[in-house]
């Protein structure tokens, strides 16, 4: 088991661990729970985490997490057209409903 990415945003790290997930990358959320307090800055120990199962899949999961990371490396943020939720300029498709940037976004 490798630990793979940490952010403090935990909708981040789950988007990111249901996407690859969907590349059949075996993987889990460490931490899932324990940054939760209200409106405080969580220290980097207790974010949450990804980590990939099997070590031979690890080289693959960094690979994809940083291609959907450079997706977009300006601009702004993004508003779902599906749902209006706002989304971080680094995904490619909605945190909330996996619905694609919107043309104009692109
Ligand atoms: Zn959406």
């Amino acid at each position: 088991m490798k630990k793979l990415y940490t952010h403090e945003n935990r909708l981040i790290v789950f988007n990111l661990k249901n996407l690859l997930e969907e590349q059949g990358i075996s993987c889990f959320i460490e931490n899932e729970f324990s940054s939760s307090g209200a409106g405080v800055l969580a220290p980097v120990e207790t974010w949450p985490e990804i980590w990939v199962s099997e070590d031979y899949q690890f080289e693959k999961a960094e690979k994809i997490i940083t291609e959907m990371l450079r997706i977009k490396t300006h601009g702004v943020d993004w508003i779902c057209s599906i749902c209006s939720e706002s989304n971080s300029e680094n995904f490619n498709i909605c945190w909330k409903c996996n619905s694609p940037v919107p043309e104009i976004n692109k």
